[in-house]
């Protein structure tokens, strides 16, 4: 095994920094092409309230249908194109369709839920990014108090007198703004005081070793706490064992999100999964109208 490694490693070193630079250009290449020929598509996560069960939010995740090698993952091309600069291009694609699938559900009458949509470290920077969402959400007729925009703790520690700003103006127009791979940042008390954001996400690498582990253990009833005091919502990501789950439960976390409870889905398969949760909730109402 070591061995290996050390093969890999005098492989990178003499040779092929042109491979990696071409496989780069193949990238660029393919990814400029995608854009135009639509090749992207969002998978949903139902984010799931810890007391009731129920979904409560979907998070949009970016997924690269290439006809040559198939769905590809954001780890893949979300660097690439973030360094490209099409990111921008790429975001609002991502921002429209959330919307779009969000109105439609909202349109079918199905139970209100939020959208989550990650926001990449380019498009947190750009003076258009208010602009931009506000007309995609006019645009597609969104509900903005259903749409929460995912920023990372480090994206926003890079420059918090910027970053409070921006977020003070998305909330301002009624969206929600969830604080991702919260934990792995080292941010202080005093800033998180001041940032106007409405949940905080539990970084996966911590509730991967959830609850073996004594010290991920203590860090996330830590956030967990803290988000409280700071009177954020706090949801977990990555939740993959019922372990974990109960862990979580006893430590008072509201939500979670993971392979657990579902993988992310297609929109017809999330639209199923809202469907049948519309259908049993009404079930409940009508049976405790008859118990009454
Ligand atoms: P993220 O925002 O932290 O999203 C959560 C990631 O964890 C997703 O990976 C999801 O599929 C994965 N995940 C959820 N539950 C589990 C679980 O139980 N176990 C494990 N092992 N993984 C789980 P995905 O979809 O591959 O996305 C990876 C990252 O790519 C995202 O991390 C986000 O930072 C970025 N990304 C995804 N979609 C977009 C997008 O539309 N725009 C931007 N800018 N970034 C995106
Ligand atoms: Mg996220
Ligand atoms: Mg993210
Ligand atoms: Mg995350």
């Amino acid at each position: 095994q070591a061995k290996d490694a050390g093969r890999n490693t005098v492989r990178f070193f003499t040779g092929d920094l042109n491979f990696l630079l071409s496989k780069r250009l193949e990238i660029e290449g393919r990814l400029r092409r995608a854009i135009d020929n639509e090749e992207f598509f969002l998978r949903y996560q139902p984010q799931v309230e810890l007391a009731t069960g129920r979904i409560i939010g979907m998070e949009a995740l970016i997924r690269w249908n290439d006809p040559q090698r198939g769905e590809i993952f954001p780890k893949d091309f979300i660097f690439v194109a973030e360094e490209l600069g099409i990111i921008v291009q790429l975001g609002e694609w991502v921002f429209r369709t959330a919307c779009g699938q969000l109105k439609a559900w909202e349109d079918e009458g199905l139970p209100s839920i939020t959208v989550s949509i990650n926001i990449s470290p380019r498009q947190f920077m750009s003076r258009r990014l208010v602009p931009t969402l506000l007309s995609i959400i006019r645009e597609t007729g969104a509900d903005p108090r259903r749409v929460e925009l995912e920023i990372t703790e480090t994206m926003i520690m890079r420059n918090l007198e910027q970053s409070v700003q921006t977020l003070e103006h998305l909330r301002s127009v009624g969206m929600q703004v969830a604080v991702d791979d919260f934990g792995v940042g080292y941010s202080s008390l005093g800033q998180l005081k001041r940032l106007p954001a409405t949940s905080m996400k539990i970084d996966r690498s911590f509730i991967a070793n959830v609850p073996e582990d004594a010290s991920s253990g203590s860090i996330t009833e830590a956030i967990i706490a803290m988000a409280k005091r700071l009177k954020l919502r706090v949801i977990a990501e990555g939740v993959e064992t019922r372990a974990q789950l109960e862990f979580l439960r006893a430590n008072h976390c509201e939500a979670f999100q993971g392979y657990l409870f579902s993988r992310p889905v297609t929109s017809l398969e999330a639209t199923a999964m809202l469907k049948a949760q519309a259908a049993a909730m009404a079930a409940e109402t009508t049976k405790t109208a008859a118990a009454e």
